[in-house]
């Protein structure tokens, strides 16, 4: 049975022994362009992806949840609403949940409990935000269940705040968010500074590949944390909150007073925002050679002044862009360090893609990587039973 929909159902009677009330869904990402900018108050701009979590719940009248994933066969999570108590010390995949239902509690919100089967297609821990489709999936379920009307956006910030405080993890709040508010054949153009965001629709002629380098990331969360203090220097010299308002003229001058590393990680913001703008636009009015300059143009950035992606994500991208010249962006997606390379590719070149990919990286780099086929997808929403 591979239908998601009708597996969460199966998963849910098996475990409680009766039928679901009703299915939610949330899907996983892909950032197009826009890296780093997110915690520098700039824009990003993702697309929502057809591969999705969904959960089958039933509403409980007392505060309780219990939780089965099919990620983790056998294991039955539980909890009571508000006694989510500390961050654990180690997480594990129901601390998603909990650092969910944790913020409704500490945000002064209430709600009865359910039980929750848990079915995925996002692949974990590959970069396509499994963590936010599993958050978003919950919070949409909770919040359309007890009839608590927060709007996507609202979700999506709890989510944040719970896999920040919760989960101890540092996201920013674009997975969340993309993931709530994803529209079918568009990305999002997302103002971090404010969170204001706007559709932009992809050009139908454009496939959307993304590619697992596989590479096995090493040393993210330290050189993540560097990055962020590197920016927050070069704001601090200007005493600024962040480089959203710094102008590039402005580092230029002060070049000599800023180390070199750091003035290359703030050109890396302040040109990265404006090309995921340019970007925005581009994709709007089908201009796609214009993408293709300006995605190529965000990964060299990522390459020489962000000094974020590693030789295997750059042979991707030179082979990817070898087979689609113009016709085509490719660049990588992510903290970096490793993890996937984003390819929007006219669909009469995405056999040419797969095929180099195949033929040239194994060979290179002795290691596999994996190939998603993707379309721009939906958020978070009820699905009918
Ligand atoms: P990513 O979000 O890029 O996939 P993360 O490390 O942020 O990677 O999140 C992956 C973790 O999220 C998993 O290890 C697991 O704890 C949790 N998770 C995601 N999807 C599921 C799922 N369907 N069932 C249970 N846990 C999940
Ligand atoms: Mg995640």
């Amino acid at each position: 049975m591979s239908n998601p929909a009708q597996r969460a159902n199966k998963l849910f009677v098996q475990t409680f022994g009766t039928l679901a009330d009703t299915l939610y869904f949330a899907p996983g990402r892909v950032n197009l362009i826009g890296e780093h900018t997110d915690y520098n108050d700039g824009f990003v701009l993702p697309a929502a992806i057809n591969f999705h979590t969904i959960i089958a719940i039933k509403r409980r009248e007392d505060s309780q949840f219990r939780a089965v994933s099919d990620a983790f066969p056998g294991e039955m999570k539980e909890w009571t609403f508000g006694e989510e108590g500390n961050r654990p010390e180690s997480p594990e995949w129901a601390d998603y949940l909990k650092g969910f239902s944790s913020a409704m509690a500490i945000s002064g919100l209430a709600t009865k409990g359910m039980d929750l089967a848990i079915v995925s297609n996002v692949p974990l821990g590959a970069g396509l935000s499994s963590s936010a489709a599993l958050e978003i999936a919950f919070g949409t379920a909770i919040n359309d269940a007890n009839q608590i009307q927060l709007s996507p956006l609202a979700i999506a910030q709890l989510a944040q705040r719970g896999e920040n405080h919760y989960v101890g993890c540092a996201c920013g709040i674009m997975d969340q968010m993309i993931s709530a508010l994803g529209q079918q054949d568009h990305a999002l153009l997302i103002d971090c500074l404010d969170l204001d965001s706007e559709a932009v629709s992809i050009p139908e002629n454009l496939s959307l590949i993304i590619i697992n380098s596989n590479v096995k990331r090493g040393l993210v969360e330290s050189e993540y944390n560097l990055r962020r203090e590197q920016c927050e220097q070069v704001a601090a010299h200007f005493q600024l909150d962040s480089l959203r308002h710094l102008e590039l003229a402005d580092l230029e001058a002060a070049k000599d007073q800023l180390s070199d590393a750091n003035y290359r990680r703030a050109k890396h913001v302040i040109t990265e925002n404006r090309r995921t703008q340019n970007a925005a636009w581009a994709l709007e009015s089908g201009n796609i050679s214009q993408l293709s300059t300006l995605m190529a143009e965000s990964h060299i950035s990522m390459r020489d002044d962000f000094e974020i992606t590693v030789p295997e994500i750059d042979f991707l991208v030179e082979i990817v862009s070898s087979v689609i010249g113009e016709k085509g962006g490719v660049r990588m997606t992510g903290g970096g360090f490793g993890g996937c390379v984003v390819a929007l590719v006219d669909h009469e070149l995405t056999d040419a893609v797969v095929e180099i990919v195949e033929q040239q990286y194994l060979d290179k780099t002795g290691i596999e990587a994996t190939i998603y086929l993707c379309s721009a997808s939906d958020g978070a929403k009820r699905l009918d039973n």
